[in-house]
């Protein structure tokens, strides 16, 4: 392995996917483990989806697609843009990518030079600080408690801001916290950005719809942001499509033409018959996956009711997307069974090797006192691992 190349050597393994390898491990050796750790709805993909890629099978979509995405699928994504969000975006400025993963990565490799800073509201996704880092960009964490709702206020971005720097990247609503900006904390991020013309943002939406506090808000929508915001969003979340692989971003032409260019030399356009069916996806109302959206609502409130009554777990309540992000640093220095909890992944580990449930310690996401837990399961799941944790701790 001394053979590999630094790049691929100083890069960290996806502690999800990581996570999920070990719960998989410990299944094959007979144990029954519970897996709250993996961001996938445990939904399957509705029906009038699936008849769509059916049918475009038997149509013979089977060839190269265009690099950027098929022409009818940008204009299902831009009419989802302004149907959704109030932005105009042209076919130009939408390229498809093979998942909202690849759409960052393109994002990074054509944005950034080497030692360009990029702010990262800690805790923040999991792949995005590898994904700068990959780009030879520098991840500038910006921590957050869970006493603001794990948000960035105006006063840590102006703190942050120095002459390198060059993007912020955040999602809303946030994995791994949960937490949704309102139009009023984006705006007070824009004023510090106004002054600050040469920064660009990645507003990454992906979980847009799993939103219970009504109201999801795009920043590129707000006063002097259009032009300098990438908004990334995709399929796998709300439509329970994470196998299919599309993503897609809205962006300023210039950004939108060098993603092409790079995709055009590494993957070329993303799969044909995902793309189809995504036509179809995306051109739906969103009446036709509100019954996910409020499955996970009733999940949220079960787990937040459920983890309460455990002494030690700090709670704050998520308005989105389908995790919790407890505090468990009152377990710090405690010995449970023989085993000394020192950080949250002990903690982490210690629930995967003592209650067979598989959650992801927070350090993972820029938060070492958190950890996270996926509620994307079923209800009977929720109930028994909780059990599980409570017995255990
Ligand atoms: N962004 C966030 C915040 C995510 O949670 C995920 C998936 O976990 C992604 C992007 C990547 O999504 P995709 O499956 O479209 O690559």
């Amino acid at each position: 392995s001394n053979h590999l190349s630094d790049r691929i050597r100083n890069m960290s393994t996806s502690a999800t996917l990581a996570m999920a390898a070990k719960a998989r491990e410990l299944r094959n050796e007979g144990k029954d483990i519970i897996g709250l750790s993996l961001g996938e709805p445990d939904f399957n993909i509705p029906d009038f989806i699936k008849d769509a890629a059916k049918q475009a099978i038997d149509e013979n979509y089977s060839s190269y697609t265009p690099v950027d995405g098929y022409a009818e699928l940008k204009t299902a994504i831009a009419n989802k843009f302004k149907r959704d969000n109030g932005l105009d975006y042209g076919a130009g400025q939408i390229v498809v990518s093979t998942g909202a993963k690849q759409s960052l990565f393109n994002v990074a490799m054509v944005v950034l030079n080497p030692g360009d800073e990029v702010i990262l509201p800690a805790p923040y996704w999991v792949s995005y600080s590898d994904i700068v880092k990959l780009a030879e960009g520098v991840p500038v964490e910006v921590p957050t408690q869970i006493d603001t709702d794990f948000k960035m206020t105006p006063e840590q971005l102006e703190g942050a801001i120095t002459p390198k720097t060059k993007m912020l990247w955040f999602s809303s609503p946030c994995n791994p916290s949960g937490s949704v900006y309102s139009v009023e904390e984006l705006e007070a991020l824009a004023e510090v950005l106004k002054k600050h013309p040469d920064i660009y943002i990645v507003s990454d939406e992906i979980y847009e719809h799993i939103n219970f506090a009504g109201g999801h808000v795009s920043i590129a929508g707000i006063d002097g942001m259009y032009d300098r915001t990438v908004t990334v969003n995709g399929v796998s979340k709300a439509f329970a499509m994470t196998g299919w692989r599309i993503g897609y971003i809205g962006a300023p032409e210039w950004i939108a033409k060098g993603c092409t260019k790079l995709q055009g030399q590494v993957t070329s356009g993303a799969n044909a018959i995902a793309q189809r069916a995504v036509i179809t996806a995306l051109e739906a109302p969103v009446s036709k996956i509100q019954f996910m959206i409020d499955k996970f609502h009733e999940r949220r409130d079960l787990v937040l009711g459920l983890l309460g009554e455990i002494e030690g777990f700090n709670l704050n309540v998520p308005e989105g997307a389908f995790y919790v992000f407890p505090d468990i640093s009152a377990f710090f220095g405690k010995t449970l069974k023989g085993v000394t909890i020192n950080n949250a992944s002990d903690f982490s580990l210690y629930l995967l090797e003592h209650a067979n449930v598989a959650t992801v310690t927070g350090e993972a996401f820029g938060n070492p006192n958190c950890i996270r837990i996926s509620y994307a399961a079923s209800e009977a799941e929720l109930k028994e691992a909780i059990a599980r944790i409570k017995a255990v701790l």
